[in-house]
């Protein structure tokens, strides 16, 4: 039944982020905070739609004029518009999340008793965590990342449904944001979406989580999408925190099903020139965390994704000889397990070994979290040090020599023909 989904809805995310694992952790809506005192103050009514919807004359209600701004991307910049609208609120929240609260809401024209069509949900955020503006910026995070989402989803639901034949329902419950302007109820903000109705499920996480349990096809295309908006805005966004509605629906006779989403609440992550997202804009931190559990799939291959190495420069480089003998090691069956554990215990997401001779001195390349990628570096360190002690004799070059580089290469190659064996300078 919707009530009991809808009762669970904040739960359910904070148990699932927990089982995520990642090394950064929320700091957005779903942290599972303990609420403070002063929030333990704050009564509820029941989240029953059918119960807070059904009689508008009651005195349950808040009714006032406000400014309704919605919010569209285009792929580079924002627009916004605005209009005055007639907003009721329920006074009493029916559920919290991490940081805010959700109320019943109706805007006009409005009947006695609005259909479901008209049911919706406001989310304000908790006094506490707002800054001097009445939280204007922090609503309206929430509304970018979702004009972002819908910027994206209008065209991966193009690209997959046309290999597809067409089967896809891909989209975002749209997130205006409100601002009061009725005298008494000026000063702060909330954010308004159409109720969701359904069994909801959560497909991914600001903090690398990847729902693999549950909803497979359908949590494929999600991990898929997010991967596909970090890959079209070329490494500057990447939406996540995928959740909402889904489901499979028959469509006409013969023509097989066809999966819906409608998800709501996600969050970006940016890096580079874009204001954050938020408290649950994670950035380059939360773009690891994502890619640290994303495995590609066959939507990812089918839209040509390009991987994370080829979007954005490592986050750490340990330095190899160029000599065929310690690639090979540095790429045995040996070093395998080797690699294996490190991605692991270093939450790397990626880690690139030259795979030949091209310069003295090359790099191994590693994208990993901060903590994750000095302790790789170490690793790694200790790993060449290992085929050093095997294979490698230094000789110091004397500090008073006069040579200069062109003398010393010459030199060095002189060398290397008559002894047979790869010499490379240090330091590079
Ligand atoms: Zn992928």
């Amino acid at each position: 039944p919707s009530s009991s989904t809808t009762t669970q809805l904040f739960e359910t995310i904070v148990e699932l982020d927990g089982e995520g694992g990642g090394e950064v952790s929320s700091s957005g809506e779903e942290s599972g905070d303990e609420p403070d005192d002063q929030r333990g103050k704050i009564s509820f009514e029941l989240p029953t739609p059918e119960v807070i919807f059904r009689d508008m004359e009651g005195s349950h209600w808040n009714s006032f004029q406000a400014a309704q701004t919605s919010f569209s991307f285009d792929g580079t910049k924002f627009t916004r518009r605005a209009q005055v609208q007639r907003v009721h609120l329920r006074k009493k929240p029916f559920m919290q999340g991490g940081m805010r609260l959700a109320y019943g809401m109706v805007l006009d024209p409005v009947a006695s008793e609005p259909d479901q069509a008209h049911w919706m949900c406001g989310k304000r955020l908790f006094q506490d965590v707002l800054h001097q503006d009445g939280g204007f910026q922090a609503h309206s995070a929430f509304c970018r990342s979702t004009a972002v989402a819908h910027y994206f989803a209008k065209r991966f639901r193009t690209q997959v449904g046309k290999a597809n034949g067409g089967r896809l329902e891909f989209g975002f419950v749209p997130c205006n944001l409100y601002s009061p302007v009725s005298k008494g109820e000026e000063g702060y903000h909330f954010c308004g979406e159409k109720w969701l109705k359904g069994h909801f499920v959560k497909l991914n996480s600001n903090a690398g989580f990847v729902n693999e349990t549950e909803f497979g096809e359908h949590s494929d295309i999600a991990q898929a999408f997010s991967h596909y908006t970090f890959d079209r805005s070329k490494g500057e966004l990447m939406v996540v925190d995928l959740q909402g509605i889904c489901g499979e629906r028959a469509r006409s006779q013969g023509e097989g099903n066809e999966l819906y989403f409608l998800l709501t609440d996600p969050q970006v992550h940016s890096s580079g020139t874009f204001e954050r997202f938020g408290p649950g804009d994670l950035a380059d931190q939360g773009i690891r965390a994502f890619f640290q559990h994303h495995r590609c799939n066959e939507w990812c291959r089918l839209l040509d994704l390009k991987k994370e190495h080829d979007l954005c420069d490592p986050t750490n480089v340990v330095k190899m000889p160029g000599v065929a003998q310690c690639i090979q090691w540095m790429r045995s069956e040996d070093s395998r397990a080797f690699f294996r554990d490190l991605r692991k215990s270093c939450r790397a997401s990626s880690i690139v070994v030259p795979r030949e001779v091209y310069a003295d001195w090359q790099d191994i390349k590693v994208w990993a979290t901060d903590k994750g990628g000095k302790q790789a570096e170490k690793l790694l360190q200790a790993r060449l040090d290992k085929f050093y002690a095997t294979a490698r004799y230094t000789e110091h070059a004397p500090s008073t020599c006069a040579w200069t580089v062109e003398r010393w290469e010459q030199q060095l190659q002189a060398w290397r023909t008559e002894s047979g064996a790869p010499i490379v300078a240090w330091p590079p």
